[in-house]
Protein backbone atom coordinates (compact mmCIF):
# COMPACT_ATOMS: atom_id res chain seq x y z
CA UNK A 1 0.00 0.00 0.00
CA UNK A 2 1.06 3.33 -1.02
CA UNK A 3 0.68 5.76 1.96
CA UNK A 4 0.70 9.68 0.70
CA UNK A 5 0.97 11.98 3.74
CA UNK A 6 -1.88 14.32 2.93
CA UNK A 7 -1.82 17.68 5.27
CA UNK A 8 -4.81 19.92 4.52
CA UNK A 9 -4.98 23.30 5.36
CA UNK A 10 -8.23 25.34 4.35
CA UNK A 11 -8.83 23.27 1.29
CA UNK A 12 -5.45 23.30 0.33
CA UNK A 13 -3.60 19.93 0.52
CA UNK A 14 0.19 19.90 1.67
CA UNK A 15 1.28 17.57 -0.30
CA UNK A 16 5.28 15.60 -0.80
CA UNK A 17 7.17 15.64 -3.59
CA UNK A 18 7.75 11.68 -4.29
CA UNK A 19 5.73 10.08 -7.05
CA UNK A 20 3.09 9.18 -5.51
CA UNK A 21 2.06 12.92 -4.35
CA UNK A 22 3.12 14.24 -7.41
CA UNK A 23 0.67 12.05 -9.22
CA UNK A 24 -2.13 13.08 -7.06
CA UNK A 25 -0.84 16.67 -7.92
CA UNK A 26 -0.60 16.14 -11.42
CA UNK A 27 -4.42 14.57 -11.38
CA UNK A 28 -5.36 17.99 -10.12
CA UNK A 29 -3.97 20.12 -13.00
CA UNK A 30 -5.90 17.85 -15.15
CA UNK A 31 -8.93 18.10 -14.18
CA UNK A 32 -8.45 21.51 -13.94
CA UNK A 33 -6.97 22.34 -9.91
CA UNK A 34 -4.36 24.77 -9.06
CA UNK A 35 -0.78 23.31 -7.73
CA UNK A 36 1.60 25.34 -6.66
CA UNK A 37 5.32 23.63 -7.06
CA UNK A 38 9.00 24.12 -7.12
CA UNK A 39 11.00 25.56 -9.65
CA UNK A 40 14.90 26.44 -9.63
CA UNK A 41 13.98 30.16 -9.78
CA UNK A 42 10.65 30.48 -7.52
CA UNK A 43 7.67 28.19 -6.73
CA UNK A 44 5.06 28.62 -9.83
CA UNK A 45 1.23 28.30 -9.52
CA UNK A 46 0.13 26.00 -11.73
CA UNK A 47 -2.90 25.35 -14.37
CA UNK A 48 -3.11 22.99 -17.25
CA UNK A 49 -2.11 25.86 -19.76
CA UNK A 50 -4.37 24.00 -22.88
CA UNK A 51 -7.40 25.05 -20.29
CA UNK A 52 -8.89 28.60 -20.09
CA UNK A 53 -11.18 28.82 -17.22
CA UNK A 54 -8.50 27.17 -15.15
CA UNK A 55 -5.85 29.37 -16.21
CA UNK A 56 -8.19 32.46 -15.21
CA UNK A 57 -8.67 30.50 -11.82
CA UNK A 58 -4.59 31.26 -11.18
CA UNK A 59 -5.51 35.36 -11.88
CA UNK A 60 -8.28 35.01 -9.30
CA UNK A 61 -6.27 33.49 -6.77
CA UNK A 62 -3.35 35.38 -6.67
CA UNK A 63 -5.33 38.51 -7.41
CA UNK A 64 -3.48 38.97 -10.33
CA UNK A 65 -3.96 41.70 -13.19
CA UNK A 66 -5.68 40.23 -15.82
CA UNK A 67 -3.39 41.81 -18.16
CA UNK A 68 -0.05 40.57 -17.10
CA UNK A 69 0.69 36.90 -19.03
CA UNK A 70 2.04 33.60 -17.86
CA UNK A 71 4.49 31.46 -18.77
CA UNK A 72 3.98 28.16 -19.98
CA UNK A 73 6.25 25.43 -18.51
CA UNK A 74 7.07 22.32 -20.65
CA UNK A 75 8.73 19.19 -19.58
CA UNK A 76 10.09 18.31 -23.04
CA UNK A 77 11.54 20.20 -25.77
CA UNK A 78 9.33 18.56 -28.38
CA UNK A 79 6.25 20.25 -26.95
CA UNK A 80 7.17 23.53 -28.02
CA UNK A 81 5.97 23.04 -31.47
CA UNK A 82 2.64 22.72 -30.11
CA UNK A 83 2.83 25.41 -28.00
CA UNK A 84 4.28 28.13 -30.52
CA UNK A 85 3.84 29.09 -34.19
CA UNK A 86 6.74 30.02 -35.35
CA UNK A 87 9.90 28.72 -33.77
CA UNK A 88 13.05 30.44 -35.35
CA UNK A 89 16.51 29.21 -35.02
CA UNK A 90 17.53 31.01 -32.47
CA UNK A 91 14.73 30.14 -30.73
CA UNK A 92 15.55 26.56 -31.00
CA UNK A 93 19.20 26.95 -30.24
CA UNK A 94 18.55 28.44 -26.77
CA UNK A 95 16.35 26.25 -26.07
CA UNK A 96 18.72 23.24 -27.21
CA UNK A 97 21.33 25.13 -24.54
CA UNK A 98 19.58 26.73 -21.80
CA UNK A 99 16.85 24.25 -21.08
CA UNK A 100 16.29 23.26 -18.72
CA UNK A 101 17.04 26.65 -17.49
CA UNK A 102 15.89 30.07 -15.99
CA UNK A 103 15.26 31.43 -19.71
CA UNK A 104 11.68 32.09 -20.95
CA UNK A 105 11.37 32.49 -24.48
CA UNK A 106 8.52 34.66 -26.11
CA UNK A 107 7.57 33.28 -29.77
CA UNK A 108 4.17 33.46 -31.03
CA UNK A 109 1.56 31.53 -29.58
CA UNK A 110 -0.02 28.47 -31.25
CA UNK A 111 -4.14 28.13 -31.15
CA UNK A 112 -3.21 25.11 -28.92
CA UNK A 113 -2.84 27.87 -25.98
CA UNK A 114 -5.81 29.97 -24.93
CA UNK A 115 -5.37 33.39 -25.25
CA UNK A 116 -6.05 33.97 -21.37
CA UNK A 117 -2.28 32.36 -21.01
CA UNK A 118 -0.99 35.29 -22.56
CA UNK A 119 -3.60 37.84 -21.25
CA UNK A 120 -4.61 38.18 -24.93
CA UNK A 121 -1.77 38.82 -26.81
CA UNK A 122 -0.81 37.11 -29.54
CA UNK A 123 2.79 35.90 -28.63
CA UNK A 124 3.31 33.30 -25.18
CA UNK A 125 6.47 33.23 -23.14
CA UNK A 126 7.46 29.21 -22.57
CA UNK A 127 10.29 27.60 -20.75
CA UNK A 128 11.39 24.54 -19.43
CA UNK A 129 12.40 23.99 -15.83
CA UNK A 130 15.44 22.80 -14.34
CA UNK A 131 13.71 21.17 -11.34
CA UNK A 132 13.10 17.73 -11.49
CA UNK A 133 9.81 17.89 -8.86
CA UNK A 134 8.36 20.68 -11.77
CA UNK A 135 9.65 18.23 -14.82
CA UNK A 136 8.12 15.38 -13.20
CA UNK A 137 4.76 17.02 -12.30
CA UNK A 138 4.31 18.61 -15.85
CA UNK A 139 5.47 15.50 -17.44
CA UNK A 140 2.79 13.20 -15.10
CA UNK A 141 -0.40 16.13 -16.35
CA UNK A 142 0.53 15.14 -19.82
CA UNK A 143 0.41 19.12 -20.64
CA UNK A 144 1.91 22.02 -20.76
CA UNK A 145 1.78 24.35 -17.53
CA UNK A 146 0.73 27.73 -17.38
CA UNK A 147 2.39 29.35 -14.56
CA UNK A 148 3.16 32.82 -12.90
CA UNK A 149 4.75 32.65 -9.20
CA UNK A 150 2.89 31.46 -6.36
CA UNK A 151 2.36 34.43 -4.22
CA UNK A 152 -0.11 37.36 -3.79
CA UNK A 153 0.04 39.65 -6.41
CA UNK A 154 2.57 42.27 -5.49
CA UNK A 155 4.10 40.13 -3.21
CA UNK A 156 7.88 38.95 -2.74
CA UNK A 157 8.13 35.96 -5.42
CA UNK A 158 7.91 33.10 -2.99
CA UNK A 159 11.32 30.94 -2.73
CA UNK A 160 10.16 27.96 -0.62
CA UNK A 161 6.63 26.36 0.27
CA UNK A 162 6.21 27.90 3.25
CA UNK A 163 6.02 31.82 1.34
CA UNK A 164 3.47 30.05 -0.97
CA UNK A 165 1.53 29.11 2.10
CA UNK A 166 1.41 32.41 3.65
CA UNK A 167 -0.01 33.87 0.76
CA UNK A 168 -2.25 31.12 -1.13
CA UNK A 169 -3.65 28.90 1.63
CA UNK A 170 -7.22 28.03 1.30
CA UNK A 171 -6.60 30.03 -2.50
CA UNK A 172 -5.51 27.03 -4.23
CA UNK A 173 -6.14 23.33 -4.49
CA UNK A 174 -2.71 21.92 -3.29
CA UNK A 175 1.17 23.03 -2.76
CA UNK A 176 3.91 20.48 -3.27
CA UNK A 177 6.14 20.69 -0.06
CA UNK A 178 9.94 20.62 -1.39
CA UNK A 179 13.30 22.85 -1.00
CA UNK A 180 14.31 26.05 -1.02
CA UNK A 181 14.50 27.52 -4.59
CA UNK A 182 18.26 27.39 -5.97
CA UNK A 183 18.58 30.79 -8.25
CA UNK A 184 15.34 32.02 -6.08
CA UNK A 185 14.99 35.24 -8.71
CA UNK A 186 12.36 34.51 -11.79
CA UNK A 187 13.86 33.46 -15.24
CA UNK A 188 15.20 35.70 -17.94
CA UNK A 189 12.36 36.64 -20.31
CA UNK A 190 13.94 37.15 -23.97
CA UNK A 191 11.55 38.54 -26.78
CA UNK A 192 12.27 36.51 -29.97
CA UNK A 193 9.76 37.58 -31.74
CA UNK A 194 10.96 41.31 -32.92
CA UNK A 195 13.92 42.47 -35.17
CA UNK A 196 16.43 41.78 -32.75
CA UNK A 197 16.45 39.52 -29.43
CA UNK A 198 14.96 41.76 -26.46
CA UNK A 199 15.08 40.99 -22.65
CA UNK A 200 12.15 41.90 -21.45
CA UNK A 201 12.57 41.40 -17.93
CA UNK A 202 15.91 40.28 -16.54
CA UNK A 203 16.71 37.24 -14.29
CA UNK A 204 18.21 33.99 -13.68
CA UNK A 205 20.02 33.53 -16.85
CA UNK A 206 22.45 36.28 -17.22
CA UNK A 207 22.28 38.69 -20.41
CA UNK A 208 26.10 37.77 -20.65
CA UNK A 209 25.14 33.99 -21.34
CA UNK A 210 22.88 35.14 -23.89
CA UNK A 211 24.89 37.58 -25.87
CA UNK A 212 27.66 35.37 -25.58
CA UNK A 213 25.58 32.31 -26.85
CA UNK A 214 24.05 34.44 -30.14
CA UNK A 215 27.67 36.36 -30.69
CA UNK A 216 25.30 39.38 -30.79
CA UNK A 217 24.65 42.59 -28.64
CA UNK A 218 21.09 41.72 -26.89
CA UNK A 219 18.95 44.85 -25.96
CA UNK A 220 16.99 44.69 -22.33
CA UNK A 221 14.01 47.06 -22.00
CA UNK A 222 13.21 49.70 -19.99
CA UNK A 223 10.24 50.83 -19.23
CA UNK A 224 9.51 54.21 -19.77
CA UNK A 225 8.15 56.36 -16.70
CA UNK A 226 4.04 56.71 -17.49
CA UNK A 227 4.43 54.40 -20.00
CA UNK A 228 0.73 53.02 -21.10
CA UNK A 229 2.94 50.67 -22.94
CA UNK A 230 5.67 48.56 -20.63
CA UNK A 231 7.50 46.26 -22.74
CA UNK A 232 7.09 43.09 -20.53
CA UNK A 233 3.19 43.81 -18.99
CA UNK A 234 3.69 42.19 -16.21
CA UNK A 235 6.23 44.89 -15.45
CA UNK A 236 4.25 47.87 -15.03
CA UNK A 237 2.86 47.09 -11.21
CA UNK A 238 4.71 47.62 -8.32
CA UNK A 239 5.88 44.53 -7.44
CA UNK A 240 8.32 42.31 -4.91
CA UNK A 241 6.78 44.76 -2.16
CA UNK A 242 7.50 44.07 1.33
CA UNK A 243 5.32 46.01 3.66
CA UNK A 244 7.58 48.06 5.00
CA UNK A 245 9.17 51.26 2.63
CA UNK A 246 11.68 50.60 1.19
CA UNK A 247 14.54 52.63 -0.01
CA UNK A 248 17.43 51.96 -2.49
CA UNK A 249 20.85 53.66 -2.53
CA UNK A 250 22.65 54.12 -6.00
CA UNK A 251 25.87 55.76 -6.82
CA UNK A 252 29.39 55.59 -5.90
CA UNK A 253 30.10 53.21 -3.12
CA UNK A 254 31.62 55.43 -0.67
CA UNK A 255 28.72 58.42 -1.47
CA UNK A 256 26.48 55.53 -0.57
CA UNK A 257 28.05 54.56 2.49
CA UNK A 258 27.55 58.12 3.67
CA UNK A 259 23.96 58.56 2.85
CA UNK A 260 23.19 55.08 4.66
CA UNK A 261 24.75 56.34 7.58
CA UNK A 262 22.43 59.87 7.79
CA UNK A 263 19.52 57.97 6.68
CA UNK A 264 20.13 55.28 9.70
CA UNK A 265 21.44 57.89 12.02
CA UNK A 266 18.10 59.65 11.18
CA UNK A 267 15.85 56.67 11.62
CA UNK A 268 17.63 55.30 14.70
CA UNK A 269 16.37 58.34 16.15
CA UNK A 270 13.12 58.30 15.31
CA UNK A 271 12.66 55.08 17.23
CA UNK A 272 12.05 52.71 13.76
CA UNK A 273 13.18 49.54 13.49
CA UNK A 274 15.59 49.28 10.02
CA UNK A 275 16.06 46.18 7.86
CA UNK A 276 19.41 46.47 6.07
CA UNK A 277 19.47 44.68 3.06
CA UNK A 278 22.59 43.74 0.59
CA UNK A 279 24.66 46.67 2.95
CA UNK A 280 28.44 45.69 1.57
CA UNK A 281 29.53 47.77 4.79
CA UNK A 282 28.81 44.70 7.17
CA UNK A 283 31.62 43.10 5.31
CA UNK A 284 33.85 46.20 4.96
CA UNK A 285 35.14 44.81 1.70
CA UNK A 286 34.26 46.60 -1.48
CA UNK A 287 32.21 43.97 -3.03
CA UNK A 288 32.03 41.59 -0.67
CA UNK A 289 28.34 40.93 -1.07
CA UNK A 290 27.84 37.24 -3.34
CA UNK A 291 25.56 38.24 -6.28
CA UNK A 292 24.20 34.43 -6.42
CA UNK A 293 23.70 34.33 -2.92
CA UNK A 294 21.91 37.53 -2.38
CA UNK A 295 19.73 36.46 -5.55
CA UNK A 296 18.76 33.30 -4.11
CA UNK A 297 17.87 34.97 -0.69
CA UNK A 298 16.25 38.17 -1.69
CA UNK A 299 13.04 37.36 -1.34
CA UNK A 300 13.42 35.55 1.57
CA UNK A 301 15.15 38.62 3.09
CA UNK A 302 12.24 40.70 2.15
CA UNK A 303 9.40 38.42 3.99
CA UNK A 304 11.52 38.14 6.86
CA UNK A 305 11.46 41.90 7.31
CA UNK A 306 7.75 42.17 7.52
CA UNK A 307 7.91 39.04 10.37
CA UNK A 308 10.66 41.04 12.45
CA UNK A 309 8.02 44.11 11.73
CA UNK A 310 10.68 46.41 10.51
CA UNK A 311 9.68 50.15 10.09
CA UNK A 312 11.62 50.79 6.98
CA UNK A 313 14.36 49.23 4.73
CA UNK A 314 17.22 50.29 3.19
CA UNK A 315 19.03 48.28 0.46
CA UNK A 316 22.38 49.06 -1.20
CA UNK A 317 23.21 49.24 -5.32
CA UNK A 318 24.76 45.83 -6.59
CA UNK A 319 26.56 45.67 -9.72
CA UNK A 320 24.43 44.99 -12.72
CA UNK A 321 26.98 42.71 -14.05
CA UNK A 322 25.67 38.51 -14.16
CA UNK A 323 22.56 37.90 -12.04
CA UNK A 324 22.82 41.72 -10.63
CA UNK A 325 21.33 42.47 -13.31
CA UNK A 326 17.94 40.88 -12.37
CA UNK A 327 18.66 42.01 -8.73
CA UNK A 328 18.52 45.56 -9.01
CA UNK A 329 15.38 45.22 -11.58
CA UNK A 330 13.57 43.62 -8.15
CA UNK A 331 14.81 45.93 -5.97
CA UNK A 332 14.11 49.23 -8.22
CA UNK A 333 10.03 47.53 -8.53
CA UNK A 334 10.14 46.82 -4.89
CA UNK A 335 11.65 50.23 -3.46
CA UNK A 336 9.57 53.00 -2.39
CA UNK A 337 12.49 55.30 -3.03
CA UNK A 338 15.32 55.43 -4.94
CA UNK A 339 18.01 57.44 -3.89
CA UNK A 340 20.87 58.23 -6.26
CA UNK A 341 23.79 60.14 -4.46
P1 LIG B 1 5.73 35.69 -13.20
O1 LIG B 1 6.06 34.27 -13.53
O2 LIG B 1 4.78 35.86 -12.07
O3 LIG B 1 6.97 36.47 -13.01
O4 LIG B 1 5.01 36.31 -14.45
C1 LIG B 1 5.39 36.05 -15.77
C2 LIG B 1 6.16 37.18 -16.38
O5 LIG B 1 6.46 36.86 -17.73
C3 LIG B 1 5.39 38.48 -16.35
O6 LIG B 1 6.18 39.51 -15.83
C4 LIG B 1 5.07 38.75 -17.81
O7 LIG B 1 5.10 40.11 -18.12
C5 LIG B 1 6.13 37.95 -18.58
N1 LIG B 1 5.50 37.43 -19.79
C6 LIG B 1 4.77 36.31 -19.90
N2 LIG B 1 4.30 36.14 -21.16
C7 LIG B 1 4.74 37.20 -21.87
C8 LIG B 1 4.56 37.61 -23.22
N3 LIG B 1 3.85 36.90 -24.08
N4 LIG B 1 5.16 38.76 -23.60
C9 LIG B 1 5.89 39.47 -22.72
N5 LIG B 1 6.08 39.14 -21.42
C10 LIG B 1 5.51 38.02 -21.00
MG1 LIG C 1 5.38 37.05 -10.30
Amino acid sequence: MVIIQVVQTKGTLLLNDNRESLAKAAAIIKQGGLVAFPTETVYGLGAAATNAEAVKSIFAAKGRPADNPLIVHLSDRNQLSRVAREIPDEAKFLADKFWPGPLSLVLQRSEYIPAEVSAGLPTVAVRMPDHPVALALIDLAGVPVAAPSANKSGRPSPTSYRHVLEDLTGKVDAVIRSSICKIGIESTVLDLTGPVPLILRPGGLPREDLEKALDRIIGVAVDRINSLQPASPGMKYRHYTPIAPLILITGRETMRRQMLNQLARYYRRKGFVIGLLNISMHHRLKDNVDPEKLAAMLYSYLRRMDVAGVDIIIAEEVSFSGIGLAIMNRLKKAATRVLRV
